[in-house]
């Protein structure tokens, strides 16, 4: 196996990993390690360049420092890329390879789920490393995506008390997009609070269960955004919010599950000029990776997921309020306060 360093300036630690007889080659990016070790997810994909995959390991690294600081886990921020096409090109080599890199890393990065990879490939890393996390070793934690939905209903309740005065979900109409393993665990808590729901999904059978379980109204994809609501939940992949689906936009709020919602960073101010509250993707979103994170700690169990998935709610509430006070973006106040508690941090150490 042959790791080499790239100088990356501005990340802490950016490694290549090739393993040509076990068909690896990956990326491994620490961007920030004030915190704790860099925590975050690996993906696999066939990406069309070594500069594509290092773009997109770097941007997704950079982004969970942000992601890990304000969701109050003791980890910085790392993410990791195959290249690889996860359909036909995976093998258990492959990911005892990745697990032996991990090892050589000696703890600088814990990884966990990211697109095209399954629990199975993490157990094949964890047969070799112990420097992973999302599998639920001990029967806790585990599939991160029932936490994450707990923590956008959270996070809507949050949203609907401070910009539509209301205590209740009771009535609230919210609109989401991707009714997948978060969006169908948030479409049931949603419903359950008496919310109403519309949905969309290019899975059609994910649409009629919804419908049939929830009483959701189905919708197209391509409309969910402009759905007659007051919340339109983006649950499914990143980019819903753009310059086209923007001028369609009727919600108050956009709070959903997905991460990089907003197409372009522009959409942050485009949302606040708009009147429309926008939930930063990454602080709603959280409860999954701190799942991860307790459970690397050993430190998970229910009474402490629900409390951390409980400081959701007010975590946003001081973003929105700093924002209006402000008169900036929430999106941006959320990187500003991440990057304070870095900050302290580092002057701390
Ligand atoms: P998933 O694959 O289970 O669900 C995604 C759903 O979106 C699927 O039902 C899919 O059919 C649907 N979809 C895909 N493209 C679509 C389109 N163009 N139009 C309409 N529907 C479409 O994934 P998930 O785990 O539920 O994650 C959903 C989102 O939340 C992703 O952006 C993910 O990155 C983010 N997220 C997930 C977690 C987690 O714990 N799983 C944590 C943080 C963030």
């Amino acid at each position: 196996m042959e790791m080499r360093e790239l100088p990356v300036e501005g990340w802490h630690k950016v490694v290549h990993v090739r393993d040509l007889r076990a068909g690896l080659d990956a990326i491994i990016s620490v961007h920030d390690a004030t915190l704790g070790p860099g925590c975050g997810g690996c993906r696999v994909r066939p990406y069309r360049s070594f500069d594509e995959a290092l773009e997109d390991v770097k941007k997704l690294s950079r982004a969970m420092s942000f992601k890990n600081a304000l969701a109050g886990i003791p980890f910085g921020g790392g993410k990791s890329v195959i290249i690889a096409d996860p359909r036909k090109d995976k093998t258990p080599e492959m990911f005892r390879a990745f697990g032996e890199a991990l090892n050589a890393l000696g703890g600088l990065y814990y990884t966990a789920e990211d697109s095209g990879v399954t629990e199975h490939d993490l157990e094949v890393v964890r047969s070799v490393s112990k420097f992973v996390g999302g599998i639920g070793a001990k029967g806790e934690g585990g599939n991160p995506a029932p936490y994450t939905a707990r923590g956008v209903w959270r996070g809507i309740e949050a949203a609907v008390r401070y910009k539509l005065g209301r205590d209740s979900l009771k009535g609230v109409k919210v609109s989401i997009l991707g009714v997948g393993a978060v969006g169908m665990a948030l479409a049931r808590l949603l419903h359950e609070a008496g919310a109403r729901l519309v949905v969309a999904d290019i899975n059609e059978d994910a649409v009629a269960q919804a419908v049939t379980c929830f009483g959701a109204a189905p919708v197209a994809p391509a409309r969910a955004i402009a759905a007659d609501v007051d919340v339109f939940s983006p649950c499914a992949l990143g980019g819903s919010v753009n310059r086209h689906s923007i001028a369609h936009l009727t919600a108050p709020i956009v709070a959903g599950a997905a991460n990089n919602q907003l197409l372009t960073p522009d959409m942050d101010e485009a949302l606040r000029a708009k009147g429309v509250l926008y939930a930063p993707d990454y602080v709603i979103n959280a409860a999954g990776v701190i799942s991860v994170g307790l459970e690397i700690l050993g430190r998970w169990s229910q009474e402490e997921m629900n409390r951390r998935i409980d400081a959701i709610g007010p975590r946003l509430t001081s973003i929105f309020e700093r924002a209006d006070a402000e008169g900036r973006p929430t999106g941006a106040v959320a990187d500003d306060m991440a990057m304070e508690i870095i900050a302290d941090a580092q002057k701390a150490a």
